[in-house]
């Protein structure tokens, strides 16, 4: 899907560092085939002082390439600046879409989206853009080493310790250091597991201090794997280096996400329940239900 290259273009990249990409090449061109809203473009405001306030206000949303499927129906959900959300649901709920939203890939069919009060389809595409740090299933990394690799895009002046600080965030400071050559190690394609890669581009993410973080929990990574990249990232949000942020978790495992401010459930493109993992539990409903299956299967 078209998801594979947006861990690259949020560093306000262009077409020829995407083709390096490391296996990227053939994802570049569904950039391409996108709706003119997903073009870069000097077109709309820039906020003065982002505080990373979302609010989804009654979206409805259906892919054009099949106009019959309603993918999102009135859905509403706030995130306040410094928020952690998790949105959970079964597979097809929805949930990815949304992001697909708030990145600006797609326009929603009917409602809004609002940052800090503004329609986000009035916001500069580009400046939105590089607030957000996103880090998706199957995060791209580049042929270089592990550092560059982590230091990629960010604009500051980093020095090697706040790569190893922001590799210590993800829980990617461990397996780095135990690679031949450490940091310097040369990142080709079957080094490292898909929860490697998602904790080196968490790392990646932190270190460019985004205002707002999304991470879409890679469903390849093992349990453990997994519960270690969200983790990081519920940290980075807390972390008293870096700014406050917003973040928004798609989460497939349940397990990890019990922590969140909030837990969005959707189903079939519907919010059906919102509250915390003790609300939800107490109310019994479908975050209830998945949370046993999901035990069940573990067990
Ligand atoms: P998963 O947990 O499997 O990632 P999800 O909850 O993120 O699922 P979405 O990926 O948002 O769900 O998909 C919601 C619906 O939209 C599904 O029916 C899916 O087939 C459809 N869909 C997703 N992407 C596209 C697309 N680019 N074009 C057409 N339909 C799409």
């Amino acid at each position: 899907s078209e998801w594979l290259i947006f861990s690259t273009w949020w560093v306000g990249d262009n077409i020829s560092n995407l083709m390096q990409s490391v296996g990227a090449s053939e994802k570049v061109f569904h950039l391409m085939d996108l709706s003119p809203s997903s073009q870069f473009t000097s077109k709309g405001k820039e906020l003065q002082r982002l505080k990373g306030d979302i609010e989804f206000r009654n979206i409805s949303f259906h892919y054009t390439s099949r106009p019959t499927v309603p993918v999102l129906q009135n859905v509403s959900i706030d995130v306040h600046p410094s928020e952690v959300v998790a949105i959970v649901g079964l597979s097809g709920s929805g949930k990815s879409t949304l992001v697909n939203l708030l990145l600006r890939l797609y326009e929603p069919t009917n409602g809004q989206i609002l940052i800090d009060g503004n329609p986000l389809n009035e916001l500069n595409i580009m400046w939105w853009r590089e607030r957000i740090g996103y880090v998706g299933q199957e995060p791209k990394l580049f042929r270089m080493d592990i550092s560059s690799n982590i230091r990629y895009g960010c604009t500051r002046d980093v020095k090697q310790e706040d790569v190893e600080w922001a590799a210590k965030q993800a829980y990617a400071h461990d397996f780095i250091s135990a690679l031949p050559n450490g940091y310097q190690t040369l990142v080709d394609d079957d080094l490292l597991s898909g929860g490697q890669k998602q904790r080196i581009a968490i790392a990646r993410a932190i270190l460019r201090d985004p205002k707002i973080l999304i991470l879409d929990e890679a469903t390849s990574a093992l349990d453990a794997e997994s519960e270690h990249n969200v983790k990081g990232v519920l940290r980075a949000v807390r972390s008293d280096l870096t700014s406050r942020r917003s973040v928004i978790v798609i989460a497939h495992r349940l397990s990890t996400i019990q922590a969140a401010d909030r837990i969005v459930v959707m189903d079939n493109g519907r919010v059906v329940e919102n509250g915390s993992h003790r609300e939800l539990l107490l109310k019994d409903g479908l975050y209830a239900r998945l949370t046993r299956k999901q035990a069940d299967a573990v067990a």
